[in-house]
């Protein structure tokens, strides 16, 4: 852990819709499928694979929602986290094609299961990545150009300098690249919405029921602290949480601590003076800053923390961060303050796959798997079904070993910051 918080409250736990509770896991049973994990992933994948006849276990070491899927900032960009032009570097042109075709079935898979299963999570349209430098803008034009001529996306709108400034307070953004096709939503209300829409379906889910081992072979069985599933295919969809349990896929990821706050209610009037826009933001730095506004006017704002010291809820980096942005918010208190843990691979695109031939997992979205979950957990439901075509597109990604040891991964994101923040002055 690299944050210490006096105070971890967090706000979508204080405003979440109610939870149905599920039993935790005693005695056997057997399956078609079990998930390990119950955020956007395993849930996803629980409910593609009910819809389409399999018998399906969640297992879920906390409860439902836990992980970053109940914790992050709710955002919406299509795309990857690696922006589309390093994307092309890695995987080349036909894949690209075939990932940006991924992002945007993704965004259908999203909207379609919040309409279908009446999910009440406040979604809210549009993200502004706001640049706040001018080489920060050329880079955002240029991605903006390569994603209309190469996939012909239309739902880029550039916002120049003073329209930003008329959209959101402060003056540390020079210009902005709007996405109308992002958005934000309340993700732990998501989340509980598709365990609600996967247990109606038929998916049986156990909270506080931790996978401790995995009996590999045709028939794969899954150890409990007092119960046993026996199943044909298994599914990690654990992320930067999986490995406290000792079961690594790869060594492709390395988890990230994130940290967001969410201020005091601002008003109605107070609200619409900073932000006076529905659509959330991201910034551009390679340690970004992301904010929105909730339906309750608080900012919720956050970013990467990396602090040693005991931090309280008036004195920490995020809020310091959220004072560079909006210093007019100095006398705003804050309610809330958590954090949460994500997954990141060297490429910054997602790391899903196979080992052994029935034992599947997805992570390390590298902080953008509100959407793409979506339509990797529909790919993966496709792959147990026997359709491999699109999972293979995402196994051929060359993502690298990453060390897996906290002495070293915690100097080594620490230096990553640094050079990225050297390069970000620059
Ligand atoms: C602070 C923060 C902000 C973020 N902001 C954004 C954002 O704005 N937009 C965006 O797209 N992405 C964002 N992300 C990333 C996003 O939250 C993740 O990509 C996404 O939630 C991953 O979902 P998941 O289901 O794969 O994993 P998780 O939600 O982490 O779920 C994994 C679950 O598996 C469980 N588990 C682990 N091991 C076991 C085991 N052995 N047995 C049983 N259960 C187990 C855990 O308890 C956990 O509940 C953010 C992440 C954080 C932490």
């Amino acid at each position: 852990m690299l944050v210490f918080l006096t105070n971890s409250k967090n706000y979508y736990e204080a405003t979440a819709n109610d939870r149905p509770g599920y039993l935790s896991l005693t005695g056997s049973m057997t399956a078609d499928v079990c998930v390990v994990g119950a955020g956007f992933t395993g849930l996803g994948v629980a409910l593609e694979l009910v819809l389409k006849g399999f018998s399906v276990v969640v297992l879920e070491a906390k409860t439902v929602g836990f992980g970053a899927s109940g914790r992050n900032g709710g955002q919406i960009a299509s795309g990857y986290a690696a922006g589309m032009m390093d994307a092309k570097q890695v995987v080349g042109e036909s894949d690209v094609a075939k990932l940006w075709e991924f992002s945007e079935t993704a965004k259908k898979i999203l909207y379609t299961r919040i309409n279908r299963f009446n999910i009440k999570c406040d979604l809210g349209q549009g993200e502004l990545y706001a640049a706040p430098k001018k080489s920060h803008l050329k880079w955002l034009r240029e991605e903006q150009n390569f994603c209309e001529e190469t996939f012909s996306y239309s739902g880029y709108q550039w916002i120049d300098r003073d329209e930003f400034r008329s959209l959101v307070a402060g003056e540390r953004y020079v210009g902005a690249l709007l996405d109308v096709e992002g958005g934000h939503l309340h993700p732990l209300n998501y989340t509980l919405g598709l365990a609600d829409a996967a247990a109606n379906a038929g998916a049986l889910i156990f909270e506080n029921t931790a996978a401790l081992e995995i009996e590999r072979g045709a028939k794969i069985g899954i150890r409990t602290a007092s119960g046993h599933v026996a199943v044909n295919s298994l599914v990690l969809a654990g992320n930067a949480y999986l490995q406290e349990f000792k079961i690594e896929p790869t060594k492709h990821i390395i988890p990230v601590e994130s940290s967001i706050l969410a201020t005091e209610p601002l008003g109605e009037e107070r609200a619409a003076q900073i932000m006076a826009t529905k659509a959330c933001v991201a910034d551009t730095y390679f340690d970004l800053d992301y904010f929105k506004m909730t339906p309750d006017t608080r900012l919720v704002y956050g970013g990467q923390d990396l602090s040693w010291k005991k931090q309280s809820l008036q004195n920490n980096s995020i809020r310091s961060n959220m004072l560079k942005t909006f210093p007019m918010l100095e006398d705003v208190k804050i309610d809330y303050m958590w954090s949460g843990r994500f997954a990141v691979t060297s490429s910054r695109l997602p790391d899903v796959g196979r080992i052994d031939s029935n034992i599947y997992y997805a992570h390390g979205y590298s902080g953008q798997g509100v959407l793409l979950s979506a339509v990797v957990s529909d790919i993966l439901a496709d792959a147990i079904e026997g359709e491999m075509g699109r999972l293979d597109v995402f196994s051929r990604i060359r993502n690298k070993n990453l060390p897996q040891s906290k002495l070293v991964q915690v100097p080594l994101l620490r230096l990553a910051l640094l050079w990225n923040k050297i390069k970000d002055a620059l």
